[in-house]
């Protein structure tokens, strides 16, 4: 068998080769599509369900099922509506937007120095006829049951943490949990973008991964450092590099009024430095609201020193959605091979690919000991079977679905029980008997960081 070593690689220089590349292969793709597509509204394909189950299952593993400190919840999408009046989103969760005069269209008022899709070529959006800046409620509205008053009207939730404020007494009890201590969910959450672009990255409905920690005043400090850092150390433990991963500090204008502290963990993207984490210090802010709003004591007491406070509140919360985004954009990368060929691969980490692996044999009359292999290594990954065509075209398909592992079945294979497998960054490739091969994926399928 020939290697067909790669030089030097290019990475992802424009979104739209990622896009097509995603539609193409199924990660991500736009919704209702035969309808002509929903703005702000994307659907994960066969390989990027994969991807994203992945990355959420790491992060569950790391924020929650490793330490003891930290209980999971899953909670509904829809709260009680006094929910988010006492977190502020009905009055505040708003951005100021401008009408066009001319063309009908709306825009966010601090994002006007941009082409204006009318005569781009020719003028900004701030040289339009546009109306005064009015705030925008960004939250999704939606009625429960038969009645058209407003006693029915209920939000989509806007972040995933206020239930897990309105849960806290609830989860805490139940749990046995003593400050400091934290919850952790993920799931949907869903803002009226009035701009949603640079594709996933500003949806309208998209996944947050989002830790509570409640600790003491006294610690609050202590525990803001702590997660930073463990926040930190998974990006990188994802493979982001320290040339595309930076933090940001809010300076003291942009915190909410809330807030003591926040950092934005940022990651460039073709289209610029973006947040795809935040930290953030809430304070006592929402507990305080909701027990106002709700009539219901939250506070605790410590058991030694019988003290009554109400928690800090020390916030992580990531875009599923976005570091999914930025998982692509760092894995993408088009490297020219000898004899004038190139090939796309996605370098993503072996624990973050979709398929593990996949048996390829050398001619569709190895199909049956072939599919035997494919069984066994099922039992353990999402495994990929492929015996039609050519068997570099067949690489290829891996290498830009993010495979780690091609393990190829020929001829020699039924004489010395042996398959060959080959790595996708380095293209090296090793002999490995059949016996031994769930041991050797195993080895280096191993988990992040
Ligand atoms: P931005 O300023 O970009 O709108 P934000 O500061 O409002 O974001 P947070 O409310 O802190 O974002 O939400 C936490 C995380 O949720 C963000 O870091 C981001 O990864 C994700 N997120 C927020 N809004 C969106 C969106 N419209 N689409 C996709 N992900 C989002």
């Amino acid at each position: 068998m020939t290697s067909d070593k790669p030089a030097a690689g290019r990475r992802l220089e424009q979104m739209e080769e990622l896009v097509s590349l995603c539609a193409r292969r199924g990660f991500i793709f736009g919704s209702s599509e035969i309808y002509g597509g929903i703005n702000g509204f994307w659907d994960y394909g066969p390989l990027g369900v994969e991807l994203k189950n992945n990355l959420e299952a790491l992060w569950w593993q790391r924020v929650v099922r490793e330490r003891d400190d930290v209980e999971g919840l899953d909670s509904s999408i829809i709260s009680h509506p006094r929910t988010w009046e006492a977190s502020g989103h009905v009055e505040h969760f708003s951005d100021p937007m401008v009408d066009c005069r001319s063309c009908k269209r709306r825009f966010r008022a601090d994002q006007l120095d941009e082409a204006c899709p009318e005569a781009p070529a020719q003028r900004r959006v701030s040289a339009c006829d546009l109306t005064e800046p009015r705030n925008f409620n960004l939250m999704l509205q939606t009625r429960l049951g038969a009645s058209e008053d407003a006693a029915s009207e209920a939000y989509l939730r806007a972040e995933t943490c206020q239930p897990i404020f309105t849960d806290f007494k609830r989860v805490r009890e139940a749990s046995r949990q003593k400050i400091p201590f934290g919850i952790a969910q993920i799931g949907k959450a869903f803002r009226n973008e009035i701009n949603p672009r640079n594709f996933t990255f500003r949806s309208r409905e998209f996944e947050q991964a989002e830790l509570e920690f409640f600790c003491h005043a006294s610690e609050r400090e202590k525990w803001f450092e702590h997660w930073l850092e463990e926040r930190l150390a998974f990006h990188r433990a994802l493979g982001f590099d320290d040339a595309h991963l930076r933090t940001r500090a809010h300076e003291s204008d942009e915190l909410a009024h809330y807030a003591k502290q926040a950092v934005d963990v940022e990651f460039l993207f073709p289209f610029g430095w973006q947040e795809i984490e935040g930290i953030h210090d809430r304070g006592d802010w929402d507990l305080t609201r909701h027990s106002e709003y709700a009539g219901k004591e939250l506070a605790v007491t410590d058991p030694e020193t019988k003290e009554r406070f109400v928690p800090m509140v020390i916030e992580t919360s990531v875009g599923i959605d976005r570091t999914c985004l930025a998982l692509l954009c760092h894995a993408y990368e088009v490297e020219d091979l000898e004899g004038g060929e190139d090939r796309t691969v996605l370098r993503l980490h072996p624990a973050l690919a979709p398929i593990k692996a996949a048996v390829l044999p050398l001619s569709k009359k190895l199909a049956e000991p072939a599919r035997a292999i494919e069984r066994e290594l099922r039992r353990h990954w999402n495994v990929f079977y492929d015996d039609s065509g050519n068997i570099g075209r067949r690489y290829r398909r891996q290498d830009e679905a993010g495979t780690p592992f091609c393990v190829t079945y020929d001829f020699d294979s039924q004489e010395d029980g042996k398959v060959t497998v080959r790595e996708r960054d380095s293209m090296d490739q090793d002999r490995v008997a059949v016996a031994a091969l769930t041991s050797y994926l195993r080895e280096r399928l191993e988990p992040v960081g």
